[in-house]
């Protein structure tokens, strides 16, 4: 091995998630793949690849930047609609000009976007993102009859492809009645368009937890991040599933191993501390190894003295804190244990297995925010 660890991704893994989503959800919805925060760890190059070849033809990303590498990987042959930011001054032309999608929630980036669709003689292709109860962007009511004229009086410049909006939450039943709100909010607001003779060609709203918990949101199409990654958005959103099936069975695959070897082996006596300060002591005699994989990496430093890796096929622990580049690990019953041999971080390992999930229930972090932190410096290597 190389580089000091790496990311491997899958493909199969893709494959069983996307064919148990497509199966899931009602017929006709267009599944948009959410691929922001570099593909949830994955990288957005690999993983755009693998997911073409699973037809899918739809993605969506945070900001231009993301859409501009998307778009590099997927051409024509799939839709990229940014779900955030973009600059008006800087973006918009190449947009336009590539027929990328995007959210507008102020009447800034619509009346910026007409000027660059007037100019280049090309429609802006835009989803109106409306409030419903989350407060984070979306048009309020009071600007509505705004955007309705507008949209009205610019259809020759500005393509009304869809009307949409993001649940506050719906991966938690704590939240059911905002959510509920929510979707009736979304309603009126659509009739209200409709009423309007403005019909947008998709209506779509629904996450991986409202798609899964909310059928109803599925409508024109779903945003889905975190599931086709192999991960649930929360235990709820689990249980719920298998409350309606008879099989408790997850049908989920996760599609990332992360792996790095032992980089060397020691001994320590009992009463000496390990590491940075005093927050390990050894009780005992012990053997120990460091890996070379530390919080520059993307592996939390709240996992110092929690985390668990796999070596030798056992599951041993991170002892000390996570240092930048490293990290020290107990390996005492290892007799073997020798330099470069497999240190598996997330994965399995002979008949082991660390998942993410696992690992930030130790460090109380949810699954989004481990994998987007993993570095996008790891190599990623696709399996077949
Ligand atoms: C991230 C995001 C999604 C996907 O969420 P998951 O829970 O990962 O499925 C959908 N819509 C918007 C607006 C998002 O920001």
């Amino acid at each position: 091995m190389h580089n000091n660890s790496y990311l491997e991704l899958d493909a199969k893994a893709y494959k069983i998630n996307i064919d148990f989503l497509r199966k899931h959800f009602q017929k006709g919805v267009l599944f948009s793949s959410v691929v922001k925060g570099n593909a949830y760890g994955h990288s957005i190059e690999k993983f755009v690849g693998i997911a073409l070849e699973e037809n899918v033809k739809h993605f969506s990303v945070f900001d231009s930047q993301e859409a501009r590498r998307v778009h590099a990987v997927t051409g024509n042959k799939a839709t990229v609609m940014i779900m955030g930011w973009l600059n008006n001054e800087e973006d918009l032309e190449w947009i336009i000009q590539n027929q990328v999608e995007f959210f507008a929630f102020e009447r800034a980036r619509l009346t910026a976007a007409l000027a660059v669709a007037k100019k280049l003689g090309k429609k802006a292709i835009v989803h109106i993102e409306v409030e419903t109860g989350m407060n984070r962007t979306g048009f309020n009511a009071a600007d509505l009859r705004w955007v309705q004229d507008f949209l009205q009086k610019n259809k020759d410049f500005i393509e009304f492809k869809g009307l949409c909006t993001h649940f506050a939450g719906a991966e938690s039943i704590a939240n059911y009645y905002r959510i509920k709100k929510q979707i009736e909010r979304y309603d009126e607001i659509y009739k209200q368009f409709c009423a309007k003779d403005l019909k947008p060609k998709q209506r779509h709203a629904a996450c991986s937890a409202a798609a899964m918990m909310y059928p109803e949101t599925q409508m024109d199409m779903v945003r889905i991040g975190i599931m086709q990654y192999g991960y649930w958005p929360s235990p709820e959103v689990l249980v719920n599933y298998y409350n309606t099936k008879r099989k408790k069975e997850d049908p989920l695959k996760r599609l990332i191993s992360w792996k790095s070897s032992v980089m060397s082996v020691k001994k320590v006596k009992r009463g000496e501390f390990v590491g940075y300060g005093t927050s390990f002591m050894a009780d005992e005699n012990m053997k120990i190894c460091c890996v070379p994989v530390g919080y520059a990496h993307g592996y939390s430093r709240s996992l110092s003295n929690i985390g668990r890796v796999l070596i030798n096929g056992e599951r041993c622990v991170v002892i000390g804190s996570i240092n930048m580049n490293m990290m020290v690990v107990e390996v005492t019953f290892l007799e073997n244990i020798k330099r470069g041999d497999e240190v598996v971080l997330i994965g399995t390992q002979a008949d082991k297995v660390l998942s993410v999930s696992s690992f930030s229930d130790y460090a109380n972090l949810l699954n989004y925010e481990l994998l987007t932190r993993l570095s996008a410096d790891i190599p990623r290597i696709i399996k077949r």
